[in-house]
């Protein structure tokens, strides 16, 4: 009748935030993200392919990206990590307004095949939880409830990170909606609960009546899936032009966006790079 997933994120988005040098608001955009693409991986069948959620508003974040890989790898980037907002009035980071509106959000799932399928939906605060429910209503047409959370302590680093969506199932009664909206209700403060070591089987029972019946909990962990040979392959498809260039420049090096490593390519790598070199 009723389809819960829980999911913690904090070890993941502490590492996205410490990658990126991000800000507490920037760290929490990125948190919320992850915990969106975990959510929706949950029911990621073990041959589809990635998953990459956007949110891309008119707020000072500029893009926000997550993605998780069919393994349980997870990656992030923020176009800019280092802004600075100052709190909402209740206390909490101002995520909406770093996002901001005016823009989309933005879920591509690719299947077996490599072939990306993309929904996406207007912002609707940059809160990213609102959006996400906004489109799972829109886009997958499935009454739902969605928290998201994302906790920053003292130092500044996120130290509690996660979320929780329900969904009614065609067929559930109408009382077993209402009563799980309201159980729904009560479930405040998630990063925080996570914080302090709430499980995620805890979370769920406190938003889904028994009985329940559980699937296997699964791990995801931030690990980029970059590697050297694709960043060449994108070189040799650059004009000769371009390739002579950064020969004269001494060699290239190039950063990968979410895991902000480094790739070095001397001068003999893009000499062979160039595609009157492929006739030595
Ligand atoms: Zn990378």
């Amino acid at each position: 009748m009723l389809r819960a997933v829980a999911v913690t994120t904090t070890t993941a988005a502490r590492e996205a935030q410490l990658a990126h040098r991000a800000w507490p608001v920037a760290a929490a955009a990125m948190g919320r993200l992850m915990s969106t693409a975990a959510i929706l991986a949950a029911d990621m069948k073990d041959d589809e392919g990635r998953i990459s959620v956007e949110a891309h508003g008119d707020g000072p974040l500029g893009r926000v990206v997550a993605e998780v890989s069919p393994q349980g790898a997870m990656r992030a980037r923020v176009q800019h990590p280092d802004v600075e907002l100052p709190l909402r009035p209740d206390g909490k980071l101002a995520v909406g307004q770093a996002v901001g509106v005016d823009g989309f959000f933005r879920v591509m799932r690719q299947d077996a095949f490599g072939d990306w399928y993309q929904g996406q939906v207007e912002l609707q605060t940059g809160e990213i939880g609102d959006d996400f429910l906004h489109y799972l209503m829109q886009s997958e047409q499935v009454p739902s409830a969605v928290s998201l959370g994302v906790l920053v302590g003292q130092e500044g680093l996120v130290i509690g990170s996660g979320g929780v969506m329900v969904q009614a199932l065609p067929g559930c009664p109408r009382e077993l909606v209402d009563e799980t909206a309201a159980r729904f209700g009560g479930l405040t403060q998630i990063s925080r609960r996570l914080a302090d070591g709430e499980t995620l089987e805890n979370l769920i029972r406190m938003v889904l009546p028994e009985p329940v019946h559980w699937h296997p909990q699964e791990s995801l962990q931030w690990s980029c899936w970059c590697d050297r040979e694709r960043i060449a392959d994108m070189l040799r498809t650059l004009p000769d032009s371009d390739l002579e260039d950064l020969i004269s420049d001494g060699g290239a090096e190039v950063t990968c966006h979410f895991c902000r490593t480094a790739y070095q390519f001397n001068v003999s790598d893009i000499e062979s790079f160039r595609r009157s070199g492929a006739d030595h």
